[in-house]
């Protein structure tokens, strides 16, 4: 398979980042990177910086006994890099802050108990660790950063031994079903630069010439079910659970099991997303909760009445 296309057209090589192969509306994701979306940190973006930044800590610092720590970090952290990215946190986080550290505080509590004893028969290769696949698609490079790599010797996390293993932290209210990680573009763009690009392992670029196993940990998931609930499996089964049982692990941690021989098909996949890229095609895809929430909604256009036509200039 070859890593280059021919037929691409010669031009300055683009830059491209798991945003923007990822988002579910690319339109927003363009107008993110012209600088036009919102600088106002809402509770989710909060939420989900801070889980990253704390279940980070955890791993880098090997400091599995105290939440509390780990929390402090986070809060600073995210604090720090908020103010020299230019934003500001919403009305709504600053009044609700200590809540939001403390519902993290219990996932992240809970993160520990489940998977600790998991995580400490892998060997750490790295936390938001860079990566970069030069010529991923024609002149254009991709970089990245991923949440979590391990290398699982023992296979202890299901997907065989001596595998190296990528996962993503999401903090997302709706949990990824099976069919969306199996499909994931963000996962995919790791599975392929993980084997044909380099990571970052202390100062040097590594090339690691492997096929991932790549996953997302949905850290909202870790909470007990609310209610009593039923759960459909990844197989089509389902499991009843009452109200205060975990769920399990099917529902928080979700493997992608890509296949290398469907790279071909994959690498097509991604591919077409770049010539969108490259050609500066940016289409919105509305979406009825993503609309209300997006962060350049502002900045989007809007058809109606309202909108930057005059109603009575027609
Ligand atoms: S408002 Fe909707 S269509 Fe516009 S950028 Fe945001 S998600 Fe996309």
């Amino acid at each position: 398979m070859s890593q280059t296309h021919d037929n691409a057209i010669p031009f300055t090589p683009l830059t491209i980042h798991s945003t923007e192969l990822s988002a579910a509306c690319p339109r927003a994701a363009k107008l993110r990177i012209d600088g036009r979306a919102s600088n106002v940190t809402a509770s989710a973006l909060y939420t989900g910086a801070l889980l990253d930044a704390a279940c980070g800590y955890v791993h880098q610092y090997d400091e599995w006994a105290r939440a509390d720590f780990a929390m402090t970090y986070a809060v600073k952290w995210v604090e720090a890099r908020t103010h020299a990215e230019g934003r500001v946190l919403s009305d709504a986080v600053v009044e609700s802050q200590d809540k939001i550290v403390s519902n993290c505080t219990t996932l992240l509590l809970e993160y520990m108990r489940r998977f600790h004893h998991r995580f400490q028969q892998c060997s750490l290769v790295g936390v938001q660790t860079p990566i970069r696949w030069r010529h991923m698609f024609g002149p254009n490079h991709f970089e990245s950063h991923l949440d979590l790599v391990l290398q699982d010797h023992d296979g202890v996390l299901g997907v065989g031994p001596n595998r190296l293993v990528v996962i993503d932290w999401k903090g997302t209210l709706q949990n990824p079903t099976h069919d969306y990680v199996v499909r994931n573009a963000q996962l995919m763009a790791y599975y392929g630069a993980v084997r044909w690009g380099e990571i970052m392992l202390g100062d040097e670029w590594v090339s690691m010439d492997t096929w991932p196993e790549v996953g997302l940990l949905h850290l909202p998931s870790l909470k007990p079910y609310a209610r009593a609930t039923t759960a459909t499996n990844a197989d089509g089964s389902t499991t009843k659970y009452s109200k205060g049982d975990t769920r399990p692990d099917q529902s928080i941690l979700k493997w992608a099991r890509f296949s290398p021989k469907r790279w071909p098909d994959m690498f097509e996949e991604l591919a077409g997303k770049v010539k969108m890229i490259e050609q500066d095609i940016w289409p919105m895809r509305p979406d009825p909760v993503g609309c209300y929430v997006c962060d350049a909604r502002d900045a989007c256009p809007r058809f109606d009445w309202n909108s930057d036509t005059p109603q009575f200039e027609v």
